[in-house]
């Protein structure tokens, strides 16, 4: 049996319109309606035809919904949950895509008094938004974090859990907090450093514009793509998760200057130790199916 029947999605961005793509492919029954706050968007959405019905207002949107998943930025969490508190049915579920959980998960509780929350963050994505970049298979084989809040009824997070599965997503279980921590290193973190180093090779004197740019497929391209990301979208992930990525900067910030004293000291093999070691997460990401074998991301070499 489906777990849902009446999906509600407010936010038409790469992860909402991902969704209703996916919802579409993956359980067709599912009667979908779509909200989101950019006229543009909804136009788009509506040309698109990514859902059976287009809401002008998040309210309206949920009137009838069983399921209803908030895919608007982080920051924008409350605002929505304000917008739907008097239409919200009562045994509705409602769950989000938030980059990060404590604070969402404490922000829907406070602004959905008495309704039933699950929380939960598909780790899938690219550097685009808006409807026109997503696409069915986003969540194909990607890990979905659903993080319970205590209290809720473990049967609505097995239904999350299922809806997530079907779209073709893992399914992990984490306490908010935890996840806040892992997602600070493994996304939140490799962000802001390429957001740094792109912003710094753009300011520097010595090299003009064009040699970053003509120069750039010795590595800087690639973090390039990281720092062409949504601005919105993570302007609100670094303030929402403001302490475990100040943690992690500060972890990794030792770690650079230890790197720094190698380099100045001419320690070679603390270089080449570490350098074996990073190679070999790279093996394992591949071994786990979570990037593409192909060399050099599968970019065409004649
Ligand atoms: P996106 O492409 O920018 O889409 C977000 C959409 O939400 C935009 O159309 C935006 O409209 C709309 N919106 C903003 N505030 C709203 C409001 N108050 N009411 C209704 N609609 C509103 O962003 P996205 O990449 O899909 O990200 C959505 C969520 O997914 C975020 O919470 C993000 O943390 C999470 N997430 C993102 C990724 C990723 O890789 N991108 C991966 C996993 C999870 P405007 O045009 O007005 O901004």
């Amino acid at each position: 049996m489906l777990p849902f029947a009446r999906v509600t999605i407010i936010g038409l961005g790469l992860i909402g319109s991902s969704v209703a793509r996916a919802v579409r492919t993956q359980m067709p029954t599912v009667r979908l309606t779509g909200h989101d706050g950019d006229p543009e968007v909804l136009a788009t959405a509506d040309r698109l035809q990514l859902c059976d019905d287009i809401a002008d207002s998040a309210g309206t949107a949920v009137i009838d919904a069983d399921f209803v998943i908030l895919c608007v930025p982080v920051g924008a969490m409350a605002a929505v949950a304000e917008a739907i508190r008097a239409d919200l049915p009562a045994d509705a579920i409602v769950s989000d895509v938030g980059s990060c959980k404590e604070e969402v998960a404490r922000v829907l509780v406070e602004e959905l008094p008495g309704a039933i929350i699950v929380p939960a963050h598909p780790v899938a994505g690219t550097e685009r938004s808006g409807p026109e970049a997503g696409f069915a298979t986003l969540f194909q084989g990607r890990w979905c974090i659903v993080t319970p809040i205590a209290g809720m009824p473990e049967a609505a997070t097995e239904r999350v859990c299922e809806f997530w599965r079907r779209l073709g997503a893992n399914i992990d279980l984490m306490a908010p907090d935890h996840h806040d921590r892992v997602l600070a290193v493994t996304s939140h973190l490799p962000h802001l450093i390429a957001y740094t180093i792109v912003g710094t090779a753009s300011d520097l004197e010595e090299v003009t514009q064009s040699e970053v740019i003509k120069y750039s497929a010795g590595g800087f391209r690639d973090f390039t793509r990281i720092a062409a990301s949504d601005p919105t979208m993570w302007r609100d992930v670094f303030l929402s998760n403001r302490e475990a990525v100040l943690d992690m900067l500060q972890r990794f910030s030792e770690d650079l200057s230890q790197l720094q004293r190698a380099i100045r000291w001419g320690k070679g093999d603390e270089l080449f130790d570490l350098f074996t070691r990073t190679r070999a997460v790279r093996r394992s990401i591949i071994e786990q199916g979570q990037d593409d074998p192909a060399p050099d991301f599968g970019r065409a070499h004649e």
